[in-house]
C-alpha cells in the first residue's frame, strides 16, 4: 500500500452540486481510536502518503496536527481541500504538507455555478496568501460536471502561475446524466486545451497538465505495457485504500460515499480495528479486455463504464499521440521525474 485517503471528518462548509455529502448529516471528527490507525501504519514497511480528506479537512485543524505529529516519521501528508478555509490554518501546519490538492473546477463563473457565490475569489485569495508565505506545490483539481468552462478554467489556472500541477476529472456520474451534451463540449475543448498547454510550453512556462503528461509517459513505455497484466492506474485496494471516519476500510474513496450514508458495502475490505485489510485487486471489465487502448487507459474506474468516458479517453490518447514528437521536444527534462511522480498522485485518465 502506498496511499491512504483518510477521512478526518464528514462535514463541509460548502454545498457543491455534485458532492455525495450534500445535505447529509456529518461529524467533525474521527469516531474510532486513533491507535488503530497508528498501528496499521506502523505495520507497513514503506513510507505511506496520507491524503487528508473529508468533508472538508480544514475544519479539523487540531486533528490534522495530532496526526502529523504522531506519524511524521512514517508518512508524507497531502491535503485535499476546497481552499476556502485555508487562511484559518497555521503556516507551520501548511508547511507540513507534501503538496495541497485544491478543488478548482474552472473560472469564477463556472465555480460559482457549481460551488456557490464567492468560492472562487476566496480560494484564489487564500492561494495567493499561501504562495507569499511558502513554496508548497499546489495541484489544481478540476471536476468537470457541466458542459463548457473547461478551456477557460485551464486558461485561468495557467495564467495565475500559482499551481505546479493541474488534473481534471470527468464527473463519475455524468455517464448517466448528460453524456452527449457534455461529450460534445469536452471534445471541442480538449484539443484547444492541448494547444494552450503547448503554447505555454513554447513560452517557457511549465505547468504539469497531468492527463497530457500521464498519457505521454504511458506512450513512451507502450511496448512494455501491452504485455502487462491488468491494473487500474489509481490502484484501488492494491496501492490505494480509503478509511472513513468510522474506521471502515474501502478499496476506493468513492466506496465511502457512493451509496447511503455508510458507504458502499461491496467495496469494504476491512475495518481499522482488525489491523489489516484484504488486498483487493479489481478485475478488468469484460469490455476492457477487448479494447485496443486498454494498456493505456487501464479501465479508467472500477465503478463506472459508459461509452462517453471511452470516447473521451480515445480522444485524449489520439491527441497526445499525434503531438508526441512536439511534446517530446518541449517537456522540460529537469523537472520530468518530479512531474511524473505527480501523475501517480491522480487517476491519470480523466
Ligand atoms: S477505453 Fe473504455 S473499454 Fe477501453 S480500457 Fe478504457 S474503459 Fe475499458
Ligand atoms: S478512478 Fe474510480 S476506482 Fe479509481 S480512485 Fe477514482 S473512483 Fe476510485
Amino acid at each position: 500500500m502506498k496511499w491512504i485517503n483518510l477521512y478526518v471528518n464528514s462535514v463541509c462548509n460548502l454545498t457543491c452540486k455534485y458532492c455525495y455529502y450534500q445535505n447529509k448529516p456529518g461529524k467533525p471528527y474521527i469516531e474510532y481510536q486513533l491507535d488503530y490507525l497508528f498501528d496499521l501504519i506502523m505495520s507497513e514497511r514503506e513510507k505511506i502518503i496520507i491524503c487528508f480528506t473529508g468533508g472538508e479537512p480544514t475544519l479539523s485543524p487540531k486533528l490534522l496536527e495530532t496526526l502529523i505529529d504522531r506519524l511524521q516519521d512514517r508518512c508524507f501528508f497531502v491535503l485535499q481541500t476546497n481552499g476556502t478555509l485555508l487562511h484559518t490554518l497555521p503556516i507551520e501546519l501548511i508547511q507540513s504538507f507534501h503538496h495541497i490538492r485544491i478543488s478548482i473546477d474552472g473560472n469564477r463563473e463556472y465555480m460559482e455555478q457549481v460551488r456557490g457565490i464567492g468560492t472562487f475569489d476566496k480560494l484564489m485569495e487564500n492561494v495567493i496568501k499561501i504562495k507569499h508565505k511558502c513554496d508548497i506545490p499546489l495541484l489544481a483539481r478540476m471536476t468537470l460536471s457541466q458542459p463548457g468552462g473547461f478551456l477557460d478554467g485551464i486558461r485561468t489556472i495557467i495564467a495565475s502561475k500559482l499551481f505546479a500541477h493541474v488534473y481534471w476529472q470527468l464527473d463519475n456520474d455524468l455517464g448517466g446524466k448528460l453524456p452527449e451534451k457534455f461529450y460534445d463540449s469536452y471534445s471541442l475543448e480538449l484539443p484547444a486545451v492541448l494547444d494552450m498547454w503547448i503554447q505555454s510550453l513554447n513560452e517557457g512556462q511549465f505547468i504539469n497538465a497531468i492527463p497530457f503528461l500521464g498519457v505521454y509517459s504511458l506512450l513512451k513505455t507502450e511496448f512494455i505495457r501491452k504485455n502487462e497484466t491488468w491494473y487500474y492506474h489509481c490502484g484501488p485496494g492494491r496501492t490505494m485504500i480509503a478509511i472513513d471516519t468510522k474506521g471502515i476500510i474501502y478499496s476506493c474513496p468513492e466506496g465511502v460515499s457512493r451509496s447511503g450514508k455508510d458507504g458502499n458495502p461491496s467495496d469494504v475490505i476491512g475495518h481499522i480495528s482488525d489491523g489489516k485489510f484484504v488486498v483487493s485487486p479489481h478485475q478488468a471489465k469484460k469490455i476492457c479486455l477487448k479494447c485496443s487502448i486498454r494498456h493505456l487507459c487501464g479501465g479508467r474506474c472500477i465503478w463506472t463504464y459508459h461509452p462517453m468516458y471511452c470516447h473521451s479517453t480515445r480522444l485524449l490518447v489520439n491527441l497526445v499521440r499525434s503531438h508526441f514528437e512536439k511534446l517530446d521536444s518541449l517537456i522540460p527534462r529537469n523537472t520530468l521525474k518530479e512531474s511524473l511522480n505527480a501523475v501517480n498522485w491522480t487517476e491519470v485518465i480523466p
